[in-house]
């Protein structure tokens, strides 16, 4: 028999999986073995939330950022970056334009700021959307840190899920890639006040970091299922020049298709262990590959975030090297996506605000 074969049995009985069987997973590396681990999350997730994929329209509304990860293009001592933020008519006619193109939501993505301008500003914004859409466009944040108060100003202005990777979940590795004074308690603490305000939560890591184990990895996945997120968005991790993490590891990470293989990996391990959460298929993966997005869906994922900035923001907003279609607008990078999810049998689920039917399983436990 072969190794894997009482793996696949475990894997296949649907029982809670452990951290020796997820160590196991992540640590396949036999193509045809790698091929039944694929098909078997894809099977889980098509049971859980069905062959349909959720478009979340990204809108990147700025590139200033307080905080200076040494992972990040736009950390803020990166001097090479030309700072924008994306004016509010910009914004709006985004939202616009992905309603009009039947998104059922969207994700405001920037750097982090708290600053009483920005709070406001980002709360005139939430207002509005929800006043031009009725109500029926999902709006989810990703903007960093931020206190009880201004996620519940953002919540009561529209907003219904926010995205807040832990980036790791080991307090040394986390130490490592970021400056003094950040911490991994304090990331968690931020992410439990978005929980507590009433989100619909989404977190996620760095795949393939330099130093990080599969050890590491396994605790992630443990840290989604014990924190009880209801979206994941993970996605390989990539270099870019201007950092320091790249600059002191010349040549990582050594092989990109590895890179992405792992990233496919924890996405099906994740669907293994939370069935009904929504699992995003990044845009990290298709950085390293064309069709890596499509694999990321194949793997286990069901949602995705198509980018709908004009090409003038989408280049400074550069967090790592080889960010995918930078001349293209909204409509170009659409038309083939849509060509490509139906060429692998699934559909868009157009007009769906697409809630992750795991914030309900949730509600339903906590009562
Ligand atoms: N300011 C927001 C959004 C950050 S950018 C926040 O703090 O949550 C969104 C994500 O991009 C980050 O959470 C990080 O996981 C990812 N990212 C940043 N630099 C990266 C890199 N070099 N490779 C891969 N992902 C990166």
């Amino acid at each position: 028999m072969k190794n894997s074969e009482a793996l696949f049995q475990r894997l296949e009985s649907s029982a809670p999986l452990t951290g020796a069987e997820l160590s196991a997973v992540l640590a396949l590396e036999d193509p045809c073995d790698l091929d039944r681990l694929f098909r078997l999350a894809y099977e889980v997730k098509t049971r859980n939330v069905g062959r349909l994929v959720h478009f979340r329209g990204l809108v990147e509304v700025g590139n200033v950022c307080a905080k200076d990860c040494l992972y990040c293009g736009i950390r803020k001592s990166n001097c090479n970056v030309r700072r924008y933020s994306m004016p509010r008519e910009e914004i709006l006619s985004l939202v616009d334009a992905a309603r009009k193109a039947r998104f059922g939501s969207v994700v405001l993505q920037g750097g982090e700021r708290s600053d009483p301008a920005f709070v406001d500003e980002i709360e005139t914004i939430l207002r509005e959307i929800r006043r031009r859409s009725d109500g029926a466009l999902g709006v989810t944040l990703s903007l960093g840190e931020q206190s009880g108060d201004t996620l519940l100003r953002w919540r009561e202005a529209g907003a219904t899920r926010y995205l807040l990777r832990v980036e790791t979940t080991s307090p040394e590795l986390y130490a490592k890639i970021h400056p003094a004074g950040m911490t991994l308690a304090d990331r968690i603490a931020a992410l439990k006040r978005i929980q507590d305000a009433g989100y619909q939560t989404g977190t996620g890591v760095m795949i393939g970091l330099p130093g990080q184990t599969l050890r590491n990895l396994v605790d992630d996945l443990l840290f989604f299922r014990d924190f009880d997120v209801d979206m994941i968005g993970m996605g390989p991790y990539l270099p870019h020049p201007d950092t320091p993490l790249t600059q002191a590891n010349p040549g990582f990470p050594p092989d990109s298709e590895r890179q992405l293989l792992l990233g496919l990996k924890m996405i099906a391990a994740c669907r293994l262990l939370i069935p009904d959460a929504n699992i995003a298929s990044t845009t990290a993966l298709h950085a390293l590959a064309p069709d890596g997005r499509e694999r990321g869906l194949l793997a286990g994922a069901n949602v995705v975030m198509p980018n709908l900035d004009d090409p003038k923001y989408k280049r400074e907003y550069n967090l790592y090297a080889g960010k995918p279609n930078l001349d293209d607008g909204m409509e170009e990078c659409l038309s083939s996506l849509v060509a490509r999810i139906a060429d692998i049998g699934e559909s868009v689920a157009w007009g769906a605000p697409g809630d992750p039917l795991h914030f309900y399983s949730r509600i339903a436990r906590s009562r």
